[in-house]
């Protein structure tokens, strides 16, 4: 059985805690594949606007391009008005019906998971693989996830990887940028190059 992988988040801009997190997933659970999923534009525009979603995916390509096993699509930003997961792993489920899907997360997103539309109905449907972010423990998910994550725990189909933490988040590299610091060993260097090229975090 095929089993894929899929990695949603906003990638602004995708760093190298989010590429060792993508490797452990893909090794610890043996994946044929890892598929990057740069979010879309904002639905509602927001106080703080992301960086727009071309570059997002421009950067992601050039982040993954080294590894055979990863790849990227554009199917949450081509997608009209706003964007779920449940969605997402709805359109992979039918191009790949008898394949095992699995979504990464970092463990701060495993503590929202409650609030995502159809959250029950999508870990029925979906392994979850969960990546620990420093200051985050499971032991303090809300009260709606206990009952999940522990037979979810015991029936395999969530799984924490067991790869040591990278401490390492997008809102860093973008300080560091706009402060005109070094981000040298800490994001891909093609995406350091296209960062430059675009004045983007300035
Ligand atoms: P920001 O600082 O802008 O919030 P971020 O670094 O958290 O960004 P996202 O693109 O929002 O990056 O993350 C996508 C997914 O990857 C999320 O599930 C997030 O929890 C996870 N993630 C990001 N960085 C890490 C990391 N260093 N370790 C573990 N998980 C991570």
């Amino acid at each position: 059985m095929k089993k894929i992988g899929l990695f949603g988040g906003t990638f602004d801009p995708i760093h190298n805690g989010h590429l060792h997190i993508a490797r452990a997933f893909a090794d610890e659970l043996a994946l044929d594949m890892v598929v990057f999923l740069p979010a879309g534009n904002p639905y509602h525009k927001t106080e703080h606007t992301r960086t727009d979603a071309q570059h997002r995916l421009a950067m992601t390509e050039l982040a993954v391009g080294h590894n055979p096993r990863f790849a990227v699509s554009d199917c949450d930003i081509i997608r009209k008005g706003a964007t779920y997961t449940f969605d997402t792993v709805q359109i992979f489920r039918q191009q790949f019906p008898s394949a095992q899907l699995w979504w990464l997360l970092g463990s701060d997103s495993l503590l929202k998971l409650h609030t995502w539309k159809k959250w029950q109905t999508l870990v029925s449907h979906t392994h979850i693989a969960v990546a620990a972010r420093e200051g985050d423990n499971i032991a303090q998910a809300p009260r709606e996830l206990h009952g999940w994550i522990g037979s979810a725990l015991q029936n395999g189909s969530l799984h924490l990887l067991q790869t040591p933490m990278y401490n390492l988040s997008s809102t860093e590299i973008r300080h560091k940028i706009r402060a005109g610091q070094s981000v040298t060993g800490l994001i891909d260097p093609q995406v350091e190059n296209y960062i430059a090229r675009n004045h983007l975090y300035r």
